[in-house]
């Protein structure tokens, strides 16, 4: 259980509304915070926040981080979550993800100045693009391409980080930095288009699980409450560590792997569907967590079959009605899990 803290704080989650701003919203409650969710609501969705809207310290203002935001009163901590993360989505408006990340980052970072707050910006494994260097550490460059469809949110993602870099250097803004590795839990989209998301719906409706190219690439996966705990971390560091911090579970599986444990887990049969390997799409991918373990005392706690059970349950209860974005041909949309659809 988190620790109720000695003085609340008053703490802007940018993205608050999206799968994991909700989670950091409810964790910063329940340590006794003010909360104030900023979301634009493009991939957040209302339904996150419904269990904290009655809660006397939380508010929620609906806001695009490319424009002016003003707050009135003391602010302590800005976490920036404001971005889309799943591929087919943020290429769905590249120009608009490339600006949150650059445009929303520099309003933030202005506003995290004025109120002499800390800030914490969600960085992303994607700054290694397709990387060279296996598991990657934050000294690793990475190797992005800066013209394919990806760039949008890798490249705006480093363009975010080069802007905290250069307010901390000047003194400007004590602004930290989490490169994020795939997440996974309740409450992600189920028309996300990731792989967990994507798997667990199929599974559940006797669909076939998509996989794309061969089923060779690895990811390595970490669940919700785990990464939250870093994020926490990090930001309530006294010192600013003045480099970025991965935070991500090491284990790491293919896309076959996560397929089979998925259909073990959901005890349907495994049944796979070959789609074409996304451009640009990384072969392989896991966290060196070192610098996050000696810097934060960090490591993730939850097994990849505990978190999945947890998010498979949460997908039954939640009864998504949308069809799940899988790329290729085209599918007709899937029937209700249940009857009291509650999302959309
Ligand atoms: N993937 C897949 N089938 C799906 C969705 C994703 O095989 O239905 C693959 C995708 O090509 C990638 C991996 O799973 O190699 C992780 O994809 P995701 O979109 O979840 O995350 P990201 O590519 O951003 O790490």
């Amino acid at each position: 259980m988190p620790k109720m803290t000695e003085r609340p704080k008053h703490i802007i989650v940018a993205g608050g509304a999206g799968f994991l701003g909700s989670h950091l919203c409810e964790r910063l409650l329940a340590e006794g915070h003010y909360v104030i969710c900023v979301d634009s609501y493009v991939s957040g969705d209302k339904a996150n926040l419904k269990h904290l809207s009655r809660k006397m310290r939380f508010r929620s203002i609906a806001h695009d981080i490319c424009s002016d935001l003003e707050i009135d009163g003391q602010i302590d901590q800005i976490y920036n979550l404001a971005c889309q993360a799943s591929p087919p989505r943020y290429q769905q408006d590249p120009t608009h993800t490339l600006m949150t990340s650059v445009i929303g980052t520099d309003k933030l970072l202005k506003l995290a100045s004025k109120h002499s707050a800390r800030f914490l910006q969600a960085s992303t494994s994607e700054v290694y693009g397709d990387p060279q260097q296996h598991p990657q550490k934050e000294d690793y460059w990475g190797n992005v391409n800066c013209t394919g469809p990806r760039a949008c949110y890798d490249e705006g993602k480093r363009a975010a980080e080069t802007l905290c870099f250069d307010r901390l250097r000047r003194g400007e803004a004590d602004a930290r930095i989490a490169r994020i590795f795939n997440t996974y839990g309740p409450r992600m989209r189920p028309d996300d288009g990731r792989i967990i998301s994507n798997f667990i719906l199929q599974a559940l409706r006797d669909e076939p699980l998509t996989i794309y190219g061969d089923g060779s690439q690895t990811r390595s996966f970490c669940f919700v409450d785990d990464l939250v705990e870093g994020l926490v971390r990090l930001m309530n560091r006294p010192e600013n560590p003045g480099l970025p911090v991965n935070l991500g579970n090491p284990g790491e599986y293919t896309v076959r792997e996560v397929a089979e444990k998925v259909a073990e887990l959901t005890a349907t049969e495994l049944v796979l569907e070959d789609r074409p390997l996304p451009v640009d799409d990384p072969q392989r991918r896991r966290p060196d967590i070192g610098r996050a373990l000696s810097l934060l005392g960090w490591r993730p706690v939850t097994e990849l079959s505990d978190g999945l059970k947890q998010t498979i349950d949460w997908f039954r209860g939640s009864a998504p009605v949308l069809p799940v974005h899988a790329s290729g041909a085209g599918r007709s949309p899937a029937p209700a899990l249940s009857a009291n659809a509650e999302r959309r």
